[in-house]
Formats: structure tokens, C-alpha cells, sequence
């Protein structure tokens, strides 16, 4: 019998911990928003974040640019804001128009408001790896202690900081990438307790797969936990995962649905960084 993590579930939680803990405090946070350009998907997660934010106090602030600006504009907003005592966390969505050097303008914000966790000196985890944390320590008697994780991708943002934080707390850790063998994977997914799936591609593995391990090797998989972090769209523009849902049913014992599963814990840990970051702020001032 499978069992899927509810990321919502995990996130409401957390959200309702996090609005006692704002009702209390002696400031509001505050989150700014930098959205460049017209990115239909950009504009959806710039919404669902600031709706969040109203959901549990934290006040917030979008500031939309047209695809046009140059770098030079963008830095100036982010230097603004970094000198904005009022503003306690800044986060510039992602992807930005390819004239713009991402890196420049991410390494540019104050770390101590980087609550996306993206610069190299930032005070915070990134939101990503560190909602998929929680979802793993949601999972009832489960300890990570020993346990082998793949980690199926090797991005900045999500790969390579989750494989950290489970090797943090004493994981074995396989950092499986576009240059695995493809063999390799199906290999190192059965020996694997726990799978983290962040390539962005649809059917990582697929029941065939599933069942040609089991013939190359006559064992099953069934005991895995399976966090889903991909966001794909299926033929008809529906969202899925990395995995199809009847694979991770049928080759987990715990799993998370696309959508439903890690992408709500994102936002509610960019939330708690936010909180987070105005205490700080507030401790230092
Ligand atoms: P990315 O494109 O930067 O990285 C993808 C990684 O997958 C790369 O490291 C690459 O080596 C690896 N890869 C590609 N093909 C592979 C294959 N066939 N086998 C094994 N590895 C392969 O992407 P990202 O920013 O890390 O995001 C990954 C996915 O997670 C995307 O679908 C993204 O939308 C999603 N995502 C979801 C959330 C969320 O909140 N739910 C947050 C961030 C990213």
C-alpha cells in the first residue's frame, strides 16, 4: 500500500505555524518580488507567492519590469531594495531575459534578504531543497540517518544543494546527472532508499524500465520514497513530474504527487525565510 506525501498538507502546516508566529511579532515582514518580462509560467509563481504572503501576514511587494531592461536598471532596483529597511526579503524571478547576467544580479542582493538562498553567501537554503527536507521528515518513522539517496540531477538550485543537505544528515548520497549512464540509473534507483527526481523531463524511468530491472537483476523495487521535483506538461498540458503517478505508485512506498508535492513546500519555505529574515534584520538594527 502506497502512500503519497501531501505537500499541501506539509506547506499548510507550516503556514499556519509561521501566521501565529507573524501575529506575534513587533514588525511585518516584508517580501519584494522582482518579475522581469512577460514569462506566462513567471508571472503564475510571482502570483502564488505574493498570495502566500497575504495568506499568512507577510506583506509584499511586485515589481514588474518590461523585457527590455537593461542589467544596469535591474542592479539599481536591487540595490534600492537592499537599502530599503522596510524590506526584509528580495527574490528576482527566474528565468530573466537572456541580455541580463543572472548571476551578476542574484550575487548582488544583500545575503542577509537573499531568501531564495541563491547567492553564494546567503544566510538561507534554498527554498527547493529545503521543502524537500521537510517533506522527508514528514514521512511517520522514518529517520534518514544510513539511507542511500539518488539524487537524479545536478542544477545549482535544486541537485546539488538537496544532495548537501541529505549528506547533512548522514545520508549516502549518488548524484545522478544528464551523463549517467542510462543503464547506470536504473541500476543505482534500485539500490537507492530514497529518490529525488529534479531533471525536468517526463519518464525519467517508466515501467519498463521497472520491469526489465527486475528481470536483469530479479529484484523489485516497491520500498523506495519518491520526491518528485520536476515539472513537466503531458501531452494535453496537464502538470506531471519527472515520473508518471502510476509509476510512483506502483514503485514507492511513499511518494509525491505532481502537482501537490514539492512545489507547494517552496513556497511556504521562501515564507519561513522571510520570516526568518526580518527577525534578523530586525536583531541586528
Ligand atoms: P536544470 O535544467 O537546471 O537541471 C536539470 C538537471 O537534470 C541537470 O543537472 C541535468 O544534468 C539533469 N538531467 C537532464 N537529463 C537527464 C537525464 N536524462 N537523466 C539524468 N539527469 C538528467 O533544472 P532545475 O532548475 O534543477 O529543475 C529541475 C526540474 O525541477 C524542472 O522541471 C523544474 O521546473 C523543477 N523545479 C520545481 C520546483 C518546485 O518548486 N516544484 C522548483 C525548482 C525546480
Amino acid at each position: 500500500m502506497n502512500n503519497i506525501i501531501d505537500g499541501k498538507l506539509v506547506a499548510s502546516n507550516i503556514k499556519q505555524q509561521l501566521k501565529e508566529e507573524i501575529s506575534k511579532m513587533d514588525i511585518v515582514p516584508k517580501l519584494a518580488v522582482i518579475l522581469v518580462g512577460d514569462d506566462a509560467a513567471s508571472q503564475v509563481y510571482v502570483r502564488n507567492k505574493t498570495k502566500a504572503c497575504t495568506e499568512v501576514g507577510i506583506n509584499s511587494l511586485q515589481i514588474i519590469l518590461p523585457n527590455e531592461t537593461t542589467e544596469e536598471e535591474l542592479l539599481w532596483q536591487v540595490s534600492q531594495l537592499n537599502d530599503d529597511d522596510t524590506v526584509h526579503g528580495i527574490l528576482v524571478q527566474l528565468p530573466l531575459p537572456k541580455h541580463i547576467n543572472k548571476d551578476r544580479v542574484i550575487d548582488a542582493i544583500d545575503p542577509r534578504k537573499d531568501v531564495d538562498g541563491f547567492t553564494k553567501t546567503s544566510k538561507f537554503i534554498p527554498c527547493t531543497p529545503a521543502g524537500i527536507i521537510e517533506l522527508l521528515d514528514s514521512v511517520p518513522d522514518y529517520n534518514l540517518e544510513g539511507k542511500t539517496a539518488l539524487v537524479i540531477g545536478r542544477s545549482d538550485i535544486v541537485g546539488k544543494p538537496v544532495s548537501k543537505l541529505l549528506l547533512d544528515r548522514n545520508c549516502t548520497v549518488i548524484q545522478a546527472h544528464s551523463r549517467t549512464n542510462y543503464g547506470d540509473l536504473l541500476k543505482l534507483f534500485g539500490i537507492a532508499d530514497i529518490v529525488v527526481s529534479a531533471v525536468g523531463k517526463r519518464f525519467v524511468l517508466d515501467e519498463q524500465d521497472a520491469n526489465c530491472y527486475h528481470e536483469r537483476y530479479n529484484k523489485c523495487f516497491g520500498s523506495h520514497i519518491i520526491i518528485d521535483v520536476g515539472i513537466n506538461r503531458d501531452e494535453s498540458g496537464k502538470l506531471c513530474g519527472d515520473f508518471s503517478e502510476s509509476f510512483k505508485d506502483t514503485y514507492s512506498r511513499y511518494y509525491t504527487p505532481v502537482p501537490g508535492g514539492v512545489g507547494p513546500m517552496t513556497i511556504a519555505m521562501l515564507l519561513k525565510n522571510t520570516v526568518e529574515a526580518a527577525k534578523n534584520l530586525k536583531n541586528m538594527a
